[in-house]
């Protein structure tokens, strides 16, 4: 605590120093950051985030005007009892995204985290969930990027709403090709047995919140979440930052 305190204070005392000295630009919108400390994006890109603006079906996916359920929640073929995601993935939440995964910027996981929690949606679904579950990346990749950014973004949310975070309930087998550039039944395909559960206990009988950053059809949380609903989850949840339109 003390520690935290003395470091928000010395990063206040030292952010204008930074921005003078190491002057650098929002990989958003390319104006010079007044508070480099505080992650990739300048204030104005941080506040005015993309965000849905529709309403979303229960599984998370914004919808259609006029429309209360999706497709697939229709036709029973999605396994999420409920589901939010900030926004799309364009613009400024596209970035700061790629900055969080590619580019080694762990602190922005704080600030997205805090973004989410302001849409009571997400609130709602992560402080009534018993625990919070990232989708895990194959131990390779963890061990080339150095860190997994869905299980930061699990742990950033975790502690705001005081609910436990486990990042190695699920485990990824197989180093999977990227899914970028496969179709839809070609990422289902991919992920086909990549995921297992690994802390049972964590997840039976429990309501699970699945964490991602991004989500694109969907084929990666829908394999988490068989093997969460084998284990015995009680409910399972889904939440990513943002969504592919
Ligand atoms: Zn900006
Ligand atoms: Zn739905």
């Amino acid at each position: 605590m003390g520690l935290s305190v003395a470091s928000a204070t010395a990063r206040r005392l030292i952010d204008p120093l930074l921005a003078v000295v190491f002057p650098s630009a929002c990989p958003a919108c390319g104006r010079l950051l007044g508070h480099p400390g505080r992650g990739p994006l300048c204030e104005p890109c941080w506040a005015t985030l993309p965000r849905h603006h529709a309403v979303a079906c229960r599984c998370g996916l914004p919808l259609l005007p006029g429309r209360s359920t999706c497709g697939r929640c229709r036709r029973g073929r999605q396994p999420f009892a409920a589901g939010a995601s900030l926004g799309p993935y364009e613009g400024a939440l596209r970035v700061v995204l790629h900055e969080l995964k590619y580019g080694g910027r762990r602190r922005a996981a704080c600030p997205l985290a805090d973004a989410l929690l302001e849409e009571p949606a997400v609130r709602a679904l992560v402080a009534t969930s018993d625990v919070i579950v990232p989708v895990p990346l194959h131990p390779r990749r963890l061990r080339e990027r150095g860190y997994n950014q869905s299980a930061l973004l699990a742990d950033a949310i975790a502690r705001r709403v005081g609910r436990p975070a486990c990042s190695d309930a699920l485990v990824r087998r197989l180093d999977t090709a990227p899914q970028a550039g496969l179709s839809a039944a070609a990422r289902r395909r991919n992920v086909r047995g990549a995921f297992a559960v690994r802390r049972k206990a964590f997840v039976a009988g429990r309501t699970v919140t699945l964490v991602d950053d991004v989500l694109t059809t969907g084929a990666t949380a829908l394999a988490c979440a068989r093997q969460l609903t084998e284990a015995g989850a009680n409910e399972v949840r889904l939440l990513t930052v943002a969504r592919v339109r």
